[in-house]
């Protein structure tokens, strides 16, 4: 298994009530191991999270982490005895999908954020509603305006 010779490199600083380690980046929060696989492999593929070959939650290096789908996820963590945390509980943004009204919002410097980074089928909408904490449908209706100009509007900048 790659990766697996070398530490652990832990987080050391906050970490969320699955173990993981958060940090946050232009000022949104977002798991600090999500970071740690972008900065070393980049984006994951669409449909992909960032899995640890280490079991390792708050481990950060790059090499112990690779892309794989939710299914994937739980196959590796029953193979490693970790029986699966819910998908209700690690995705509650998924659970609202199709809901036509996410109770979560962006906000303005959010919606400028996504505006500037999205790039279709490079950059996954997934990957904005995991980072911001909201749905999937909620990151696309700022990405074709709408109701949120108003909110930049009276925010300002
Ligand atoms: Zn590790």
């Amino acid at each position: 298994m790659p990766g697996m010779t070398t530490p652990c490199h832990v987080w050391t600083g906050a970490c969320d009530k699955d173990g993981y380690g958060v940090t946050s980046v232009n000022r949104k929060y977002v798991r600090a191991h999500v970071v740690g696989f972008i900065l070393e492999n980049g984006l994951p593929d669409d449909g992909h999270q960032v899995l640890h070959h280490c079991d390792n939650p708050p481990c950060v290096r790059g090499n112990h982490l690779f892309g794989g789908t939710q299914l994937e996820n739980h196959q590796d963590k029953a193979r490693k005895g970790r029986s699966p945390v819910p998908w209700a509980k690690t995705h509650p943004e998924q659970v609202l999908r199709g809901d036509a009204h996410p109770s979560s919002k962006l906000n303005a410097e959010q919606v400028q954020e996504l505006r500037r980074d999205y790039i279709p089928r490079k950059v996954p909408l997934r990957y904005f509603a995991e980072k911001f904490g909201v749905a999937e449908t909620t990151v696309h209706w700022a990405l074709r305006g709408g109701t949120w100009k108003e909110t930049v509007a009276i925010h300002g900048d």
